[in-house]
């Protein structure tokens, strides 16, 4: 299994390169040289079967010789295992055509540990192979860093080092992260915001010198292994309710347009797949991008669905390198433009190619809190703004006449873990599941930093030298 930059420059890697370093060395991201496909009789096999073993098969169309089917479906098991639903992504039927698909049963609470607790799994045993150790990085705003802890807390061959903006994350966001007492942990509160944050992993990553003397390394949304991780569950939800392989359509919340592509990503090795609806918040430069043409980042605004507050989507260049018919140099120049000019604009062909297989809606706040109530008062069930954002956007849409069929909208987040937002539009209060009912009682670990990265450096150089 190979994979290429889609910018052309950098020489072709394998899946655990890919997986260790993220980003490519010409800046660009890896996508496969070329995509595998399943036929349709693989696909029609995977009904029925256990979440781990769909898993399995599923992401071995990903990591070539890197993994052998049984450490694959050992790892899956094992990580799957560990949520606390059975199906681990059940489906909830609330309407003739509607469904939600629950990715909230994972050890955060959000959908990122569907991916992140099998990137730990398979970094420990890469590193193990070659006798390495890595520093992994992450800015949050909130759902990252706590899924990436729990993930990394068991590996002997990774340290974790995660930057939040101080102040700037729920209470249960931040003891999610806080309350994991693991020697190769360590919590840094930035007096900053979260663009301040992931401005200091940047240069932390520019810093050469820095870079190899703790061996530093990334699990971003761009990272190849995640997006290969996320395309499972919508193989498992088409399986459960589409009768005889009909096409149906998923409605995605959107923020760095990752877990949407990898339904994308589905779609390309064979699933079925109507449209994918682009669910925006107020944030909305996908959802311009998509009606307009125009991808231009306004100014952040922060919202009660803060995981999705993001100006520049790193994952979309993966679909404009699809859209432009894998044109990397033109890609690479497009990019360098947009660095530059602070804005690109899409051709007329990329706008039809993308539109082929995609719809947007940028849900408003107002539309997110009377979605939550309205959820709850016909269901009787909490849900997150996230996933809020979504729902409404699939309404809306169907309203519209731009969706039919069967429906199913991607719940990121447990309801609990934004429990402002809920009880502003319910008047309820979530309640956290049991295994985190402790969570306020818990001691929490961290450093505060000034915003500055020579101060969070020596902070990162002294928790790893304490260790050797
Ligand atoms: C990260 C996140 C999203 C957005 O996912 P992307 O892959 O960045 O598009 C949506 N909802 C929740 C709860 C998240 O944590």
């Amino acid at each position: 299994m190979n994979y290429i930059s889609t910018r052309g420059l950098a020489p072709g890697a394998g899946f655990e390169e890919v997986l260790l370093t993220g980003l490519a060395p010409d800046g660009g991201l890896y996508a496969p040289e070329t995509w595998p496909a399943l036929t349709a009789a693989e696909i029609a096999d995977l009904r029925g079967r256990p979440y781990a073993e769909v898993a399995a098969r599923i992401i071995a169309q990903f990591t070539g010789e890197a993994f052998s089917h049984a450490q694959l479906v050992d790892i899956a098991r094992n990580v799957y295992g560990r949520f606390d639903h059975a199906d681990v992504a059940p489906l909830t039927q609330v309407g003739a055509e509607d469904w939600i698909l629950e990715l909230f049963h994972g050890p955060t609470l959000a959908f990122k540990d569907f991916a992140m607790q099998f990137l730990g799994r398979l970094f420990d045993e890469v590193l193990a192979r070659r006798g390495e150790r890595l520093t992994i990085i992450a800015a949050t705003s909130g759902d990252t860093g706590a899924a990436a802890i729990d993930a990394l807390k068991a590996c002997a061959h990774v340290d974790v080092v995660v930057l939040h903006p101080e102040g700037r994350v729920t209470d249960v966001q931040r003891r999610m992260m806080t309350s994991v007492d693991a020697a190769n942990v360590q919590n840094i509160a930035v007096a900053g915001s979260f663009d301040d944050c992931q401005a200091i992993v940047k240069e932390l990553f520019a810093d050469r010198e820095f870079v190899s003397a703790v061996r530093l390394g990334g699990v971003n949304s761009i990272n190849w292994a995640r997006i290969a991780a996320q395309t499972v569950y919508y193989f498992t939800a088409h399986a459960a309710i589409a009768e005889n392989g009909e096409a149906i359509s998923f409605v995605v919340p959107t923020g760095n347009f990752g877990d949407i592509f990898a339904g994308y990503a589905a779609k390309k090795i064979g699933l079925n797949i109507n449209r994918l609806v682009v669910a925006t918040n107020a944030n909305d430069i996908l959802h311009r991008a998509i009606t307009t043409g125009d991808y231009a980042p306004a100014g952040v605004s922060a919202t009660i669905s803060p995981s999705m507050d993001i100006q520049v989507a790193s994952n979309f260049e993966r679909l404009l390198f699809e859209a432009s018919g894998r044109d990397a140099n033109l890609l690479r120049v497009r990019m360098e433009g947009f660095k530059r000019d602070g804005a690109m604009r899409l051709s007329a062909s990329e706008r039809q190619a993308i539109s082929a297989d995609f719809v947007s809606y940028a849900t408003s706040e107002a539309e997110t809190i009377a979605e939550i109530k309205r959820h709850f008062e016909v269901t009787g069930d909490l849900i997150d703004p996230h996933t809020a954002v979504a729902c409404a956007a699939a309404q809306a849409l169907r309203q519209k006449g731009a969706l039919s069929g069967k429906v199913v909208s991607l719940s990121t987040a447990h309801p609990a873990k934004f429990p402002d937002a809920v009880m502003q539009a319910t008047g309820k209060t979530p309640e956290l599941p049991p295994a985190h009912r402790d969570l306020f009682d818990r001691p929490e670990f961290m450093t505060n930093a000034a915003n500055d990265t020579d101060a969070i450096k020596q902070v990162i150089l002294a928790s790893v030298r304490r260790k050797e």
